[in-house]
């Protein structure tokens, strides 16, 4: 029998937390997980299912795995494991591998289109199977990196939405690992002896923007210890006020904000600077939203 180790405490507080914070499951719920074989989805199915046991929600787990007939794919190890925890699932057959080969040009990484793929049938499966919630397994890192992939690349300040609901407003997607680190979710996936299908099977290119980001990340960890629980904590305390996008604050009427200045409180610049300027706030790092640092760091 598998003893709780410090890692599973930790990340088990990190999902409940996340869960709690942006109510991702709801009495009643039937959560489609979606398993690929990889660490992250394998972590994610064994905490949601201890999350099930002790939680007071009750809500139904249905673990999917999508057989994309990618050659050399492993076809018995997720029915054998998944029958072995005695977990309800099913396994979805579609020849995406073929799709892909035969759309994308020789040397070009076929992830975009394969992910596509992947959602829409993720997306008709749930709907089939009658799940109110589809689970996935991207963590703090992914968020991370895709926070800073469409900063420096696409130009907007956007990252992974712990819980989205689609286009067409018929599924929901929620990411209960949102604020677990990657390094916790590989210490944990090698202390349970998942069995681990390898994702390079599909023989696509390595996505070479994604991989750079989260080694810069590395290197800057070097230097600045708590850069990832920073940056996680910078995208849930958001000034929209000293951004530039005037959908996200009222720049036209910011007049009356000046007008509030408290007289008699030292020079005018200096108020002034109170009122527009919080930068060294937030550059201090044990100001940094104590809940979260702990949350993440610890
Ligand atoms: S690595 Fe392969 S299986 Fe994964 S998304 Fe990319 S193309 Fe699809």
């Amino acid at each position: 029998m598998f003893v709780e180790t410090k890692t599973k405490t930790k990340l088990l507080k990190k999902m409940g937390k996340a869960i709690a914070d942006f109510k991702m499951i709801e009495e009643g719920d039937k959560v489609m997980v979606c398993l690929s074989g990889g660490k992250d989805s394998f972590t994610l199915l064994d905490l949601l299912l201890d999350v099930q046991k002790r939680s007071p929600v009750n809500f139904e787990i249905l673990a999917v795995n999508l057989d994309q007939k990618q050659p050399g794919f492993p076809e018995h190890v997720l029915p054998e494991y998944l029958s072995s925890i005695g977990v309800d699932f099913r396994i979805v057959e579609e020849d995406t591998y073929s799709v892909v080969k035969h759309h994308v040009p020789e040397g070009k990484t076929f992830c975009s289109l394969c992910s596509r793929l992947r959602r829409g049938i993720l997306y008709t499966t749930a709907i089939e199977e009658g799940c109110t919630k589809i689970a996935l397994g991207h963590h703090a890192d992914d968020i991370i990196a895709t926070f800073l992939l469409n900063l420096f690349f696409v130009g907007q300040l956007k990252a992974m939405p712990p819980i989205l609901r689609s286009d067409a407003g018929t599924n929901t997607v929620i990411r209960p690992l949102a604020y677990a680190q990657e390094k916790e979710i590989a210490q944990y996936a090698v202390e349970r002896e998942f069995p681990i299908i390898p994702c390079n099977l599909c023989g696509s290119q390595p996505n070479l923007k994604r991989a750079r980001v989260k080694d810069l990340v590395s290197e800057l960890e070097k230097e600045i210890p708590f850069i990832r629980s920073s940056i996680m904590t910078a995208l849930s305390n958001v000034t929209g006020s000293h951004l530039l996008d005037t959908k996200l604050y009222d720049f036209e009427n910011f007049e009356p904000l000046i007008k509030k200045i408290p007289e008699g409180h030292g020079s005018v610049e200096k108020e002034l600077d109170a009122v527009f300027d919080h930068s060294e706030e937030t550059l201090i790092p044990n100001r940094i939203q104590p809940v979260v640092i702990e949350s993440l760091v610890t």
